[in-house]
């Protein structure tokens, strides 16, 4: 029997379907097959093995830079003094210890605050010479102090090279000169390097009027010696110590150039600051006297003209030799050769 063209149309159509679906199914198929084998590796979790030969200790990461972006200004007095201090000066402090009791400072004995913009940017001026054991002292205590006090702040030990008599004033006109070309003091602390303050709030940063910090001093049974005295650690701004054409080049010897100091700051119309006598109690290391520090003979004479020469010898006529600089963990080190008396 004839087929009818109707039931061919049926099987032809049946066959297409059919064809289709396999197409469609071996398309599926090639096309997941290849999707998976190209797809990235999911990254591989924890440490990677070691690689063999690898031995070096992990090195620690370098502290970034403070912050200072969205911070505000610290607050003032600091929140994190605690008062009254136990100093005593009976056992030695090694350097080793004091840079492990304080793992904040930048090289050269910088530091500043994580957590807030400190008040001031102070530089701490000390003038020095065979003092190793009492620096020691003075840096284990006062390197937690100024932190506590949350100031800005960098250590500079101007260090008389060669044997010529002793010129602490000069010292600190080359400290505050150094200072500033590292980094934008705004305020200057001068400290003998065996004073050590008896209590955190007495903050070492400057105010309107200059300074004087060590007004109780153990050694003056905790009082001033005289209402005059500016001796041991003071503070000046920026502005305060330019006002004053800085200190006299031309005291060498013991004694007699903070005396000047003091007259200079009231000639240029300028009175003292001072904490009270708890707050400004403080030890001295007991020594004898350096060689090449005797007492000054002509330093009578000297203080009785301040008027006149303070505006001839001072800043403006400051000459030195800056003969090496050391930047420790714990201070920077000036080592400068300041002339003698003739020169
Ligand atoms: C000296 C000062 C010294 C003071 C206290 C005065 O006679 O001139 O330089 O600081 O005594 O010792």
């Amino acid at each position: 029997m004839k087929e009818l063209p109707g039931s061919w149309l049926q099987k032809a159509c049946r066959l297409l379907v059919v064809f289709c679906a396999l197409h469609l199914s071996a398309v599926l198929f090639y096309y997941l097959a290849g999707h998976a084998r190209g797809r990235p590796e999911p990254p591989p979790r924890g440490r990677p093995p070691s690689r063999p030969g690898a031995s070096a200790p992990p090195r620690p990461e370098t502290p970034p830079a403070p912050r200072t972006a969205n911070l505000s200004h610290c607050p003032d007095p600091s929140p994190l003094l605690v008062g009254p201090l136990r100093v005593e000066f009976s056992h030695p402090v090694s350097l080793k210890k004091v840079e492990e009791e304080n793992p904040d400072l930048r090289e050269g004995g910088r530091y500043t605050p994580k957590d807030c913009i400190a008040l001031q940017k102070v530089a701490i001026i000390i003038p020095f010479r065979n003092r190793d054991e009492h620096l020691r002292y003075w840096l284990y205590y006062l390197h937690p102090i100024l932190q506590r006090q949350q100031l800005d702040y960098g250590i500079y030990v101007i260090n008389q090279g060669g044997e010529e008599t002793f010129n602490r004033a000069k010292l600190l006109n080359i400290g505050f000169i150094e200072a500033l070309k590292e980094y934008d003091y705004d305020c200057f602390v001068f400290s003998d390097v065996d004073l050590v303050p008896m209590d955190d709030r007495n903050t070492y940063k400057c105010y309107d009027q200059p300074r004087h910090l060590s007004v109780s001093m153990d050694k003056f049974g905790f009082s001033l010696p005289y209402n005059q005295y500016f001796g041991g650690v003071s503070a000046l701004s920026k502005e305060q110590f330019e006002k004053i054409n800085g200190f006299p080049n031309n005291y060498w010897g013991w004694g007699g150039e903070d005396d000047d100091i003091y007259n200079r700051l009231v000639f240029k119309g300028m009175g003292v600051s001072r904490p009270d006598a708890t707050i400004g109690k403080c030890r001295m290391i007991h020594h004898s006297r350096d060689n090449k520090n005797e007492p000054n003979p002509q330093r009578f004479t000297k203080i009785a003209h301040t008027k006149e020469t303070m505006n001839s010898d001072g800043l403006n006529t400051l000459s030195y030799k800056a003969v090496k600089i050391e930047r420790f963990y714990l201070y920077t080190k000036i080592t400068v050769d300041v002339g003698s008396p003739k020169s």
